[in-house]
């Protein structure tokens, strides 16, 4: 079934909804065992250029007996379209509607899209809640970063995957398979999964809380619920993907992409994917270049971007981008560096691409002060910044993009200050060296707390000590006339409460949704008001989640996922941030025991 031409001319974008794209994958439906729909929570254009869909679109599609569609959250004003004409949510390859498949798995990379999760069931006329699903349906599971704290999204999700899906995903099919062949129930299937490492089945646990509302436990209820569930992790990266499929429209990121590196050893304490993703894991080069090779041939591109959480912490960088070089230069290829380290070397490297234009560069030294960048373990000195401005400016450079984040643990408004002298500085150096005005852009994002961090036991800042620090800049940032942004703090508060909630915020998220919030993230949807009334209707309060500065032996809603980094590690790391104490990087320095030196060969080698 494909959606009529005269409802797709009603829409914004229907390309969005059409399907068929250079590389999509459309097998015979009828001969195929396994239907599995990838889902994501927000529109095509942020879902096509998302990293993990394509990874397990090709590795799905890869087996024979099995096949992946892709979905995406339809924008308002083709859901009202859906809505008036009752047509279902349906699948971008084969038109298939949603609930026609076997497994409808969810990515779940920010938590401001756990609303279009609801919604995109609802319009696939699927029961939102799991208990409301019976052997009839789909069965619905989820991964993504979000999932290492998976409670708030517990009543929603049959199971989460938590960790590299190209890990778990074999044996998970296996599992599957067995059980479709016998026609058992979904009840059957949860016990069987939840044998599984990596899988985490919620209704197959109790969580209990404490008389004064504190979160206790949660337990596993049948005995082959484990009491904790081990991130799974690929020791080596699989190929790359060579052939996803090329979007028809504009989307965020409109290049091809190859994953350089997973992992980053440097530890930043914010950080939640520093921590989430060790240990760091290289693609060796003749495959990046190789690989390169096939996404220009299968795709057409000539733009690439070399993905990595610090693209420069890649061993060999600029041996790797001056390779590439010589290997394609017939294609005038142009490169994307993303995620660059603030050094002067980073510099060098984007100058050194042939075609690299002077819009702007860059960097993020997150905080003003030396102090506050210890802290948070940052440690890049002024010296080494000014060093980097100073590169950009001889290179050519006369833009520059700065991130800070404001409310980090131990801030004060000296260190909001020591952002504007950061400024002024560069802006000084930049008038003196090119004899022009340079535009300085500041934008400064709120810090939120994240699980599995040495943060995590923080309170978010109040809005009123942020904007008075906002004031500050505001005022502080006239002189070099620099364009200051940041976001709308209650949209951080609410992924402050989401990424560390309990099982109880299911109620919140479900009101919310029933309120009408759907595409949280967008500006122009997001209604505080909403949220705050499905937070008094479920009894509770969002300060509670997010202001709350929790005791280190507080039990933690997340604890139950073992993501491989110790407790006793991220405490460990949560003092030095308040002694202002460094923590090199493990790849270049001794090896900072972590935890995951009980998992990976690769850190058993390097464990003291
Ligand atoms: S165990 Fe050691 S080497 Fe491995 S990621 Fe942790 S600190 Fe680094």
């Amino acid at each position: 079934m494909t959606y009529p031409d005269n409802l797709l001319y009603q829409v914004t974008k229907p390309a969005r909804y059409t399907g068929g794209e250079w590389n999509s994958i459309v097998k015979d439906w009828d001969k195929t065992f396994i239907k599995f729909a990838l889902s994501y929570p927000d529109v095509y254009e942020i879902g096509m250029s998302n990293m993990a869909l394509p990874i397990l679109y090709d590795l799905l599609n890869s087996q024979p007996d099995v096949l992946a569609e892709r979905v995406f959250a339809p924008w308002v004003d083709m859901e009202a379209i859906l809505r008036a004409e009752g047509i279902p949510l349906a699948s971008l390859e084969s038109k298939h509607p949603l609930k026609d498949f076997d497994i409808i798995g969810f990515s779940l990379g920010y938590e401001l899209t756990y609303t279009n999760v609801l919604n995109m069931l609802h319009l696939a006329q699927i029961p939102v809640l799991a208990k409301e699903r019976d052997d009839s349906h789909p069965i619905v599971i989820a991964g993504g970063t979000c999932t290492l704290n998976p409670e708030p999204m517990a009543d929603f999700i049959d199971f989460f995957v938590i960790g590299d899906g190209e890990e778990v995903l074999p044996e998970l099919l296996d599992c599957f398979r067995d059980w479709k062949v016998k026609s058992a129930s979904k009840q059957q299937l949860l016990q069987q999964v939840a044998n599984i490492n990596g899988i985490y089945v919620p209704s197959l646990y109790h969580v209990e809380y404490q008389a004064d509302g504190l979160f206790k436990s949660i337990t596993p209820a049948v005995p082959t619920a484990k009491p904790t569930i081990q991130r799974r992790i690929v020791s080596q990266l699989p190929p790359p993907v060579t052939k996803p499929v090329v979007p028809y429209i504009e989307v965020v990121h409109d290049r091809g992409a190859i994953e350089i590196q997973r992992g980053c050893s440097r530890g930043c304490r914010f950080c939640q994917a520093g921590i989430i993703y060790r240990p760091v894991r290289e693609r060796p080069q003749s495959e990046v270049l190789q690989g390169i090779g096939d996404i220009i041939a299968n795709c057409g591109y000539n733009n690439i971007s070399l993905v990595s959480l610090c693209t420069n912490d890649y061993t060999g960088i600029d041996k790797l981008v001056a390779n590439i070089i010589h290997h394609y230069p017939e294609h005038s290829l142009t490169l994307s560096l993303p995620s660059l380290r603030t050094d002067s070397s980073s510099v060098r490297l984007v100058a050194s691409l042939p075609s690299h234009r002077k819009t702007g560069l860059t960097f993020a030294p997150e905080a003003g002060s030396q102090r506050l960048r210890q802290s948070i373990n940052k440690c890049i000195s002024e010296d080494e910044i000014l060093k980097t401005a100073a590169a950009a400016f001889a290179k050519g450079w006369n833009s520059l993009k700065l991130y800070f984040m404001l409310g980090l643990p131990t801030e004060t408004m000296d260190d909001v200050q020591e952002i504007v002298q950061l400024i002024d500085k560069i802006y000084s150096l930049g008038r003196k060296d090119t004899g022009r005005r340079p535009q300085i852009r500041v934008s400064v994002s709120t810090f939120v707390p994240k699980p599995h961090t040495p943060f995590q036991w923080v309170a978010q800042a109040n809005q009123s000590e942020l904007d008075a620090k906002h004031d500050l800049l505001k005022q502080g940032l006239r002189r070099t006339r620099s364009h200051l942004s940041w976001p709308e703090y209650k949209v951080s508060l609410l992924e402050a409460v989401l990424s560390r909630g309990d099982r109880r915020l299911g109620r919140v998220i479900y009101h919310a949704w029933q309120l009408g919030s759907t595409f949280d993230a967008w500006d122009e949807h997001f209604n505080y008001e909403n949220w705050l009334r499905a937070f008094a209707e479920a009894g509770l309060e969002p300060d509670f989640y997010a202001k709350r500065e929790r005791s280190l032996d507080e039990p933690l809603p997340w604890a139950h996922i073992d993501v491989g980094i110790s407790t006793e590690f991220l405490k460990q790391e949560y003092q030095h941030a308040l002694d202002g104490r460094e923590t090199p990087d493990c790849r270049t320095e001794i090896c900072n025991a972590c935890g995951l030196e009980r998992w990976q060969p690769q850190c058993q080698q390097r464990y003291p």
